[in-house]
């Protein structure tokens, strides 16, 4: 079993006034299997972990480690990253003109598995994952990300996630700006990847409504910068509450 871990983790961006550290110091073990949540207020720093995991070039990593499988995943160029396994929903541009949907998911796949998919086994799988996520075939020789509604983008997400079947995934915000029918289709498209038993998912999100349709296995709460407190989905309850507050009022 594949296993992501994260050590003493510090990252830094650069501001107006010089570097800022965002990140400073994250613990986290996340084994293949396993869900985590990581739940924290706006500004903490969530998506400067994924966007450092994902290995995003505004991203200075100045300590800690990253490692899966004891292999050093900071040593690792984007490309290589994706094929050990480390998936992060948005790590691509956010639009790719003149790629369609359906290139740009073989091209993906092609990177990720060392070899091109066959392409009649392939059209299949294509088409199957995109019925159950209740897309439109159409929707395959669309150009990536081109005049997407929020609800496609992370449908197009979720379709990437389970055409990939990465290791280790990331999910972050996932569940922002989809009304309830679409947060409940790609809810059920992260339970289909996870019911596999081999992804290891860190879902990260400020809201604590997806957690009503994926019942991760850890809470973490992310607070200025690191995690604050972690437990099982009953924290996911207390924040529901109690919010932030208590978290962030302990400063900086
Ligand atoms: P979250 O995802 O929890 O809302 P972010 O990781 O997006 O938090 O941001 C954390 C802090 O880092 C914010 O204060 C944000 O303004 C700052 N930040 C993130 N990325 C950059 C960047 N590329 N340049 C400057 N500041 C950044
Ligand atoms: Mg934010
Ligand atoms: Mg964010």
């Amino acid at each position: 079993m594949a296993t992501l871990e994260i050590h003493d983790l510090h990252v830094s961006v650069e501001a107006e006034n010089g570097p800022r550290e965002i990140l400073k110091g994250v613990d986290l073990t996340i084994k293949q299997g396993e869900t985590h949540a990581v739940m924290g207020p706006n500004g903490s720093g969530k998506s400067t972990l994924a966007y450092s995991l994902a290995g995003h070039p505004k991203y200075t990593v100045t300590g800690g480690t990253v490692t899966l499988d004891g292999e050093d995943v900071l040593e690792m160029s984007v490309d290589e990253r994706a094929r050990a396994g480390v998936f992060l929903a948005m790590q691509y541009p956010v639009e790719v003109p003149g790629v369609s949907v359906s290139n740009f998911l073989r091209t993906s796949a092609t990177a990720v598995r060392g070899e091109a998919p066959k392409l009649r086994t392939w059209v299949k799988e294509v088409k199957s994952a995109m019925e159950q996520l209740q897309m439109d075939p159409a929707f395959a020789e669309r150009n990536v990300n081109e005049g997407f509604s929020g609800g496609e983008k992370k449908r197009h997400e979720i379709l990437q996630l389970e055409l990939l079947k990465p290791k280790i995934a990331i999910l972050d915000e996932t569940d922002s700006g989809l009304d309830v029918d679409a947060l409940r289709i790609v809810s059920e498209g992260v339970n289909r990847v996870r019911e596999t038993g081999e992804v290891g998912t860190l879902l990260i999100t400020h809201y604590t409504r997806i957690l009503r349709y994926i019942k991760p296995d850890f809470v973490h709460v992310f607070a200025n910068g690191r995690i604050a407190e972690s437990g099982g989905a009953e924290l996911a309850d207390q924040l529901e509450a109690e919010g932030y507050d208590k978290y962030v009022k302990g400063g900086a």
